[in-house]
């Protein structure tokens, strides 16, 4: 059975002085979930750590790092689905939390598929997940973009109007399971309480061990509207390459709606991956044990 792990660092416009940085956060991140592959690990934990490794660095808009809202704060959103059970576990417009991915983990293991705002975080506190002082997250270059209005959200020009920085991982272990994992602070200057398609299952993210698992990123008020992480992995159900069903998921995004603009990464379950983006940029990695070969686009 293969192994195979990919991780992305956000579709949009990265800017040149940033990429040296996303490229080396990007290969820690495939560093720790290929580790994790290896060890025997499952899918699922690959997924949590190599995002959890990209809330930790400032260059992603994840966790620390995260973009402000019109407020001025961070509210981040995370989703996990573990493609053996269809299991799923997300938080939205969580604030205090140091790695969503683990509140996401917290809600994973309960009955229920997602939580928002203080409840989220009481559940991830109750599991164990780290809290932190909300401001804690806030970092110095996403507080300049806040006081200069750089960057804002602006509902008809998506991501036109600034980097997205959103991190997401896709892995198959050696028991043939599959699971994906997204995690984002959104769009900056989103009003409080807006929440994109990082959340929500089939949009943001989606992982079954029959079909396929992939994470998005992008303007998520345009992928929530056509569940690009689904189509992607409908495209493998129809019979498609990996890199057929991700691009056809991508080119149905920009041909159905009107400034639809992302990216995806998606890993099939014979060890295929792909990535897609009609952004400027989608910073991506993979590494299969098909051809043992890693591969770092910044
Ligand atoms: N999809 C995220 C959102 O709309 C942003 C991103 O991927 O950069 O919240």
């Amino acid at each position: 059975m293969p192994l195979a792990i990919a991780v992305h660092g956000g579709a949009g416009n990265i800017p040149d002085s940033l990429r040296a940085e996303h490229a080396a956060g990007i290969e820690a991140a495939l560093d720790a979930g290929q580790q994790v592959l290896q060890q025997g690990g499952s899918a699922l934990e690959a997924v949590i750590a190599a995002t959890q490794v990209l809330e930790a660095l400032p260059a992603f808009n994840a966790g620390y790092g995260s973009v402000l809202n019109a407020n001025g704060e961070v509210e981040t959103d995370a989703g996990l689905m573990d493609g053996r059970t269809l299991d799923i576990g997300a938080v939205a417009a969580v604030q205090g939390v140091r790695y969503p991915i683990r509140a996401a983990e917290a809600v994973l293991h309960t009955p229920h598929v997602l939580f928002a705002k203080g409840d989220a975080v009481q559940i991830a506190s109750a599991a164990g997940v780290e809290l932190c002082d909300p401001a804690s997250l806030i970092t110095p270059r996403r507080l300049e973009d806040w006081r200069t209005g750089n960057n804002d959200f602006k509902v008809d020009s998506g991501l036109a109007s600034g980097p997205a920085d959103t991190v997401g991982a896709v892995a198959l272990d050696s028991q043939g399971n599959l699971a994906a994992a997204t995690s984002t602070g959104g769009m900056s200057g989103k009003p409080p309480g807006r929440i994109g398609d990082s959340p929500l299952p089939g949009g943001g993210f989606y992982a079954d061990n029959s079909a396929g698992a992939c994470s998005t990123t992008g303007w998520g008020e345009t992928i929530a509207r056509v569940l690009m992480a689904r189509r992607a992995i409908e495209g493998l159900e129809l019979g498609l390459t990996a890199q057929e069903a991700a691009a056809r998921a991508v080119r149905l995004l920009g041909a159905r709606i009107d400034g639809g603009e992302g990216g995806l990464i998606l890993v099939a379950p014979d060890g295929q991956v792909a990535a897609s983006f009609n952004s400027d940029r989608m910073t991506h990695a993979w590494w299969s044990s098909r051809d043992d070969k890693r591969h770092i686009v910044a």
